[in-house]
C-alpha cells in the first residue's frame, strides 16, 4: 500500500468515517551547508520524492484529534487547549503527536486566530525516520498544508514553514533551524532551494542530475540520532558562544579572511566549530555558482571538502558515515558526503547512473568488512514540495 492510501484507510479505521481531503510534504536531501541554519547562513536542500501524507476531516466541536500508522492510539485535544500553553504541557501527550499538535498550536499562534474548527488528522509516511532525511519536516508540513487550507489562513509557504519550526522548536524542544521546513514546503522538481536562513530568502537551482547522467545516491547507515538530545544543542552552544568572542550577531557575519583573528579569540574547539559554519557558507555559495556555471559534475570538491570538515571540525561525524563516503570516492562517485544533523543517520552520494550498483556493492562490503550493520541504500530524485493531493 502506498503511504497516501495507508493515510486515507488509517482515517477509516481510527475515525470511522471518510477524510474530505490529503495533503502531503516530502522529506528533505541536503546537498551543501550543514549546521550553517541556525546561524544565520546559507543551505542548500532539496526535496524527496518520500513523503509525509495526511488524511483529514473538520470536526464541529473544536477537538483536535490525531492518529499515526506510528502507533496504536488517538490523541485528542481541545484547540483552545494549545493555546497559549501547549509547550509547557507536551509532556501529555506522546511524543509523535507534539509535531501535529505543536503545528496547530503555532498556526494558531501565529494568525490569532480562535474561531478554528476542529480537525481529526490521519498520518501515513514512507519518510524513513532518524536517518536525516527530515520525516519531522514532513510530517509538520504535511500538517501545516491541511490545516492552513481547512482553516482557510491567510498564510503563505515560508509562514507555513515558520509555523513547523516553531513546533519543533518549542512543542517538541528540538533546537533545529528552519532548512527542513523551507525544503519540504519550497521544494521543485529536479531543483534545490538555495536559501538564507538570515532573510528566509529563496532562490530555484537546477540540480541537473538526470541530464548529467547523475544519480543522487543516499546511504542511510541505520544509526539513529536524537536532535532533542545530546551533540546537536551541543554544537549550537558553541556556534553561539564563536559569534559572541567575535561581536557579531551570527557566524553568517564571519569570512573567510576573518579566521585568523578568531583563531587568537577562542579555544581550539571553538575555534574548530566556527571554521566548519564559516568555510560551509562559503562552500554553498561556490555550489550555487559551480552548479550554475558548469553543472552538476563540478561540485564533487565542494561535496568532499565539506564532510571533511564536518568529521574533523565540526566532530558530528561516527565512522559508519565515514565509511559510506570512503567506499562511495573509492567506487567512482563524482563526490560524497555525511548530510542532516550527524551522530548517525545518512551520507549523500553523488554518482553517474551507471555505476549506482557498483557503489552499492562496494559500501555493502565496506560496511560489512567494518562490522557495521547494513545501510540502507537508495537513490533520491529531487521533488516538489508540500501539497493537496486529493
Ligand atoms: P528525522 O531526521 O527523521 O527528522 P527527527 O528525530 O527529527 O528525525 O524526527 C523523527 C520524529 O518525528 C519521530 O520520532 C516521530 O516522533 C515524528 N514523526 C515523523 N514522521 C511521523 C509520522 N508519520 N507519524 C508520527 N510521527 C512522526
Ligand atoms: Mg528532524
Amino acid at each position: 500500500m502506498t503511504a497516501a492510501a495507508a493515510a486515507r484507510a488509517l482515517f477509516g479505521e481510527r475515525f470511522g468515517r471518510e477524510p474530505v481531503g490529503t495533503w502531503s510534504a516530502p522529506g528533505r536531501a541536503n546537498l551543501i551547508g550543514e549546521h550553517t541554519d541556525y546561524n544565520d547562513g546559507f543551505v542548500l536542500p532539496f526535496a524527496i520524492e518520500h513523503r509525509t501524507h495526511v488524511a483529514l476531516a473538520p470536526r464541529e466541536d473544536g477537538v483536535i484529534r490525531v492518529a499515526s500508522t506510528f502507533d496504536d492510539g488517538v490523541v485528542e485535544l481541545p484547540l483552545s487547549a494549545l493555546d497559549p500553553t501547549f509547550p509547557a504541557r507536551r509532556d501529555e501527550v506522546v511524543e509523535w503527536a507534539r509535531y501535529p499538535l505543536g503545528v496547530a498550536w503555532a498556526l494558531q499562534r501565529l494568525t490569532g486566530r480562535t474561531d478554528l474548527a476542529g480537525v481529526d488528522l490521519a498520518f501515513a509516511s514512507d519518510v524513513p525516520v532518524g536517518a536525516g532525511l527530515s520525516s519531522s519536516a514532513a510530517i509538520e508540513g504535511a500538517t501545516a498544508a491541511a490545516l492552513a487550507e481547512t482553516w482557510a489562513l491567510d498564510v503563505d509557504r515560508v509562514d507555513l514553514a515558520r509555523a513547523g519550526r516553531t513546533a519543533e522548536n518549542e512543542a517538541v524542544g528540538a533546537p533545529t533551524g528552519i532548512m527542513d521546513q523551507m525544503a519540504s514546503m519550497l521544494g521543485r522538481a529536479d531543483a534545490a532551494i538555495f536559501l538564507d536562513c538570515r532573510t528566509l530568502r529563496t532562490e530555484v537551482v537546477e540540480l541537473g542530475f538526470a541530464p548529467a547522467g547523475l544519480e543522487l545516491v543516499v546511504i542511510d547507515t541505520g544509526v539513529k540520532h536524537s536532535h532533542a538530545t545530546g551533540g546537536y544543542g551541543e554544537r549550537r552552544a558553541s556556534c553561539e558562544r564563536g559569534a559572541a568572542l567575535l561581536g557579531v550577531p551570527a557566524l553568517r557575519d564571519v569570512t573567510p579572511a576573518d579566521l585568523p583573528r578568531a583563531h587568537a579569540l577562542m579555544d581550539d574547539v571553538t575555534f574548530r566549530r566556527v571554521r566548519h559554519i564559516v568555510t560551509e557558507n562559503q562552500r554553498v555559495l561556490d555550489t550555487v555558482r559551480a552548479l550554475r556555471e558548469d553543472g552538476p559534475t563540478a561540485i564533487g570538491d565542494l561535496l568532499v571538502a565539506s564532510h571533511a570538515s564536518m568529521r574533523d571540525d565540526f566532530e558530528i561525524s561516527v565512522p559508519e558515515l565515514d565509511t559510506a563516503v570512503e567506499a562511495s570516492l573509492a567506487a567512482g562517485a563524482v563526490g560524497a558526503r555525511m548530510t542532516g544533523g550527524g551522530f548517525g543517520g545518512a551520507a549523500i552520494a553523488l554518482v553517474a547512473r551507471e555505476r549506482v550498483e557498483e557503489l552499492t556493492d562496494a559500501v555493502t562490503s565496506a560496511f560489512a568488512a567494518s562490522g557495521f550493520s547494513a545501510p540502507t541504500i537508495f537513490t533520491v530524485t529531487p521533488s516538489s514540495g508540500a501539497a493537496r493531493d486529493a
